[in-house]
């Protein structure tokens, strides 16, 4: 779950942006990271009452609901700015690509960069260590909560490929995707495996946090194995469910990967 509570010193707290982006935050002690500020204004408002720093803002890739806000961040000063190598964004002083590693002991941080093309071409992920917490993942609107992002400049194998990049990460991985699009993902999903005992559990206790106004994310990435179709196209019952809604067999994998995101794109 989401931690809201500002008065500790260190952490990640989620921002609240648009209808439902979230801006993460990165804090230790006075000073802040913020990934994807696509306003600027909400960051604002938390740097004012609280007394904090920005000192740096982390870019997965370039769309407005994710970068919007850098211009007037940058305006409060001293913000260093990381991103995608390969992609047009408002400003960047630190280019990144897979490999690259963002290292900054201020704020207890230490990323490694993963490339993730499939909804952008130069999408990129975080993953490692931030404010003293370990291991985190920011990975924008690649991957959601029993989810991932709409395959707006890339294919069904790169978008693939690059989850399977994800997937292969630590299990207890918190996954701090950059939409609350939780409930509506587990809608369909649970059309795709009626019969996942964990995904049932899951859509219960997520209808109940939101009931409540609390965010379902960040969940675990093992969590997201067991509950997110997406990274189960190679799991019997899924790829059957996709033969039958296709109409035709389908091979476990990318094959069905892609349908699967075809099925979501086409759900309402
Ligand atoms: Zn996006
Ligand atoms: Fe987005």
């Amino acid at each position: 779950m989401m931690d809201t509570d500002y008065t500790t010193a260190a952490g990640i707290h989620g921002i609240k942006a648009f209808q439902d982006n979230y801006i993460w935050a990165i804090r230790h002690g006075a000073a802040v990271a913020v990934v994807d500020p696509g306003e600027a204004a909400p960051v604002l408002e938390i740097l004012r009452r609280h007394h904090l720093h920005l000192a740096v803002i982390l870019l997965t890739h370039h769309h407005r609901d994710h970068v919007g806000g850098v211009d007037e961040l940058r305006a409060l000063g001293d913000v260093k700015v990381y991103g995608p190598a390969s992609e047009t964004l408002p400003h960047c002083d630190v280019p990144l690509r897979e490999g690259d590693r963002v290292l900054l002991p201020e704020l207890e941080l230490d990323l490694r960069v993963l490339d993730v093309p499939g909804h952008t071409a130069g999408h990129i992920a975080y993953h490692g260590t931030a404010a003293g917490i370990s291991p985190v993942l920011f990975c924008g609107d690649t991957l959601f909560a029993s989810g991932c992002g709409r395959l707006f400049e890339g294919t069904p194998e790169q978008m693939y490929r690059s989850l399977a990049k994800l997937m292969a990460l630590p299990g207890q991985s918190r996954v701090y995707c950059a939409h609350e699009y939780t409930l509506s993902n587990l809608r369909w999903a649970c059309t795709v495996e009626p019969n996942n005992a964990d995904l049932s559990a899951w859509q219960r206790q997520a209808a109940a946090l939101r009931e409540r106004g609390d965010a379902t994310v960040p969940t675990r990435l093992e969590h997201e194995l067991a509950v997110n179709p997406f990274l189960r196209a190679g799991v019997p019952d899924v790829v059957a469910a996709v033969s039958q809604h296709v109409g035709r067999p389908v091979q476990p994998g990318v094959e069905t990967f892609g349908a699967l995101r075809a099925w979501k794109d086409d759900f309402r």
